[in-house]
């Protein structure tokens, strides 16, 4: 079985400028960091396809989709919100990120790779049905998800999110959603600030605050939703893989180091090998530490490998 790595040129190109956190180096240092990294399985490095039109309006409403291709600059910077930039290569690049997750899904269901890694940006999880921000234009996830369902017909899929910050946009896609279990720990109170709490028993919140520890951490997602989760059974199992909860991030302020990210893969791991036959695709959200993705970002996407 096969590890599949997917990327493409245009995620390096989208590039809005100043001191935005959420910066080209991203994607660069962690496709070299999987590049020279010793992984259990052979790797295959493939280039993302562009997300189709179709993918994108299972997702989201038509009329946002062409918003934003309409606003799309070809020259200038524009911005959708104080942090949530376009230039002229982002459209391309968001085009693409969303396109890698269903084509990973692809790569998984018919047996051409064990699990997947979308080494992609602009991250997605805070865009919701019509509406960029947070960074994020089109649900990266979600699509990947939507289309698990729509095109192989599986009825129960799960989504990890363990981001520092609330997937609020991937929460408003799937709120009534059963099909969707999405299990997200943040620091909470914090960006976004929405109200993360729900009475639905497909949406498992970790709200936990500035300074939580890794031990902590375990603990709460380890009675939030494992056993949520086998009774589940999950057909597939996504990650919205963020790395900004670890402890030397300077956008947040919890706690956690590499082995807490491995920890937490090789559980979810565990119960994809046993309801969804090892399903899994793993996609880059945040993460603004070099040095946290360089050795964060090859350590996970090992620990889903069998
Ligand atoms: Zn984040």
């Amino acid at each position: 079985m096969t590890l599949a790595i997917i990327s493409h040129p245009a995620c390096v190109l989208h590039n809005p400028g100043g001191a935005h956190p959420e910066r080209p180096d991203r994607v660069i240092v962690i496709e070299k960091a999987l590049a020279e990294f010793a992984f259990k399985q052979p790797v295959k490095f493939y280039e993302a396809p562009l997300a189709t039109r179709e993918q994108l309006i299972s997702t989201h409403e038509k009329n946002y989709v062409d918003w934003i291709f309409s606003v799309a600059p070809r020259k200038e910077v524009i911005s959708l919100d104080e942090d949530t930039w376009m230039d002229p290569h982002t459209l391309q690049a968001a085009l693409r990120a969303a396109g890698s997750v269903p084509f990973a899904v692809d790569l998984v269901m018919t047996g051409k790779a064990q699990a997947a890694f979308c080494n992609v940006r602009p991250p997605g999880h805070h865009a919701e049905y019509e509406k960029a921000m947070g960074f994020c234009f089109f649900n990266n996830v979600a699509l990947g998800v939507l289309h698990a369902i729509n095109q192989y017909g599986l009825e129960r899929v799960a989504i990890i999110d363990f981001d520092v910050h609330h997937g609020n946009g991937t929460q408003a896609i799937f709120q009534h959603d059963k099909r969707v279990m999405y299990c997200s720990s943040f620091e909470h109170p914090f960006y976004p600030g929405y109200d993360a709490e729900s009475d639905n028993e497909h949406l498992l919140a970790v709200p936990l605050p500035a300074g939580t520890t890794g031990k902590v951490y375990r603990e709460a997602v380890k009675a939030a939703w494992f056993d949520q989760l086998a009774r589940f059974k999950p057909q597939f199992i996504f990650f919205s893989a963020g790395f900004d909860a670890h402890q030397n991030d300077s956008l947040a302020e919890l706690k956690l180091v590499v082995s807490d990210y491995v920890w937490l893969t090789k559980e979810i791991a565990k119960i994809a090998k046993r309801y969804a036959d090892g399903r899994l695709v793993s996609v880059l959200e945040g993460g603004y530490d070099l040095d946290t993705l360089k050795e964060c970002v090859p350590a996970h996407v090992n620990a889903m490998l069998m």
